[in-house]
């Protein structure tokens, strides 16, 4: 066996990458923010798959230096030519209007109003995705054709919003475990109708929690949906004395596209999820690799600032930023593959597997090698050849309760599932001891 080949997927895990793509279709149409109906309105749609609770933060409470904002509401935006013709159109693209922006309808000379529209002048038939949260001003967004196409002089502008004091809303989602120690999963929901950024996390994740149901843990896992930034330090705020509970924790962003799978490690950089994530993008070649932190990307900079430290990593396949389609119009439902999102999905379900089943065991016939023919354990681990031994020749030869089966798999540079495998079956044959 080759181990440096990821195991083929089964069939029912090809399905899961079409149900992860089909939930974020229906998740990428709505318009979502920091605050406002879009964001309970996903977490409504998540919830038909999982028992999701909302919870509604007051504007104003304060979160550590931060303060919940006015909530957002946007029903409509457009530019007008005068011949009654919309030449920008929100209902077209939600990308149109810059998130956040403060109502405004007036008249406006062509020139005033280029002051306030972005464009792509590289991509000329991209959209920009701009959001303006803590600096009250107004925009839109359009593709440099479209802007080149505007010959008037004035034009008739419409932000039909409002700003008024509301609700931060995040959702969350446990499934218990055997013990409180927990595994915490999480993944931005305030942006509008971008595929891989982050329809993409916000579905896949809510799939794998809906199949951990059935499934006993030892951890318990922890499912949080939260606005960029203010929902995660909300999230924080609210839950301080959970925070030295938390043994594990991946952000999830962008787990649909063909790049990577990169994987981010936390401030630590030695968390045994910073340690299990490096091993199994490793085995994922060409372009699975990790990278160190840094305190810049997702919701990994609030769980990782000095305050809190906590062993959470962020997940990815390309890294953001990176990728041409990163926060375009061109991050669209064709940009994400359910191959990809399915790849992405076990990759999370091995971290689990690791992080469940890691174990520091004991050879009890450490004196020579044990004979493995004569109790039939070639054949068990389903294999012949010089290669098919190694995993268990590894397990036995480490099994000295220092060495745990991730520090195997590390050490023998094979996958580790083949490495808990043959620690099941050493164990099943009385050869070993499971150790803690
Ligand atoms: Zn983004």
């Amino acid at each position: 066996m080759d181990a440096s080949v990821y195991p083929v997927p089964s069939v029912a895990a090809v399905r899961i990458g079409d149900e992860i793509h089909a939930l974020a279709a229906e998740i990428y149409p709505i318009c979502r923010s920091i605050t406002g109906a879009g964001v309970r309105e996903t977490l409504r749609l998540l919830g038909r798959h999982i028992d999701l609770e909302q919870h509604a933060v007051p504007t104003g409470t304060r979160v550590f230096d931060w303060r919940i904002p006015r909530e957002w509401t946007i029903r409509d935006a457009f530019i007008r030519s005068a011949d009654g013709r919309r030449v920008l159109d929100f209902k077209a693209s939600n990308l149109h209007v810059v998130n956040y922006s403060m109502p405004i309808r007036r008249y406006i000379s062509t020139v005033d109003l280029k002051r306030h529209v972005f464009t792509l002048p590289d991509q000329p038939d991209l959209i920009p995705y701009r959001t303006s949260y803590y600096e009250p001003d107004w925009g839109f967004c359009m593709s440099q054709r479209a802007l080149d196409a505007m010959t008037d002089d004035t034009y008739e502008i419409c932000i039909d919003s409002e700003l008024a004091d509301g609700h931060l809303t995040y959702g969350e989602y446990v499934h218990a475990g055997e013990t409180e120690r927990e595994f915490l999963l999480t993944a931005h929901i305030c942006h509008p109708s971008l595929a891989n950024d982050n329809c993409s996390g916000l579905a896949l994740l809510t799939l794998l929690a809906r199949n951990l149901v059935a499934r006993r843990t030892r951890h318990t896992y922890r499912f949080l949906f939260a606005p960029g930034t203010i929902g995660s330090l909300a999230w924080l705020a609210a839950n301080e004395e959970r925070v030295p509970l938390v043994d594990h924790g991946l952000v999830v962003s962008c787990v649909g596209d063909a790049g990577g799978p990169t994987y981010k490690q936390s401030r630590r950089g030695n968390a045994l999820i910073d340690r299990a994530m490096a091993h199994l993008v490793s085995h994922l070649p060409p372009n699975g690799k990790a990278i160190p932190f840094s305190p810049y990307g997702y919701d990994e900079r609030q769980f990782c600032s000095p305050g809190f430290d906590m062993p959470v990593g962020l997940l990815q396949n390309s890294a953001f930023g990176t990728f041409p389609e990163y926060h375009t119009s061109a991050d669209d439902l064709d940009f994400i593959r359910p191959e990809h999102l399915e790849r992405s999905y076990r990759l999370i379900m091995d971290a689990i597997e690791i992080v469940e089943t890691d174990r520091r065991p004991v050879n009890l016939l450490p004196k020579g090698e044990p004979q493995l023919g004569r109790r039939g354990l070639y054949s068990k681990l389903g294999g012949s050849g010089p290669g098919a031994a190694m995993p268990m020749l590894w397990v036995l030869n480490l099994s000295d309760g220092a060495h745990s089966l991730l520090d195997m798999a590390e050490r023998s540079g094979l996958h580790y599932r083949l490495i808990l495998d043959a620690a099941d079956v050493l164990e099943a044959e009385g050869l070993l001891s499971s150790g803690e």
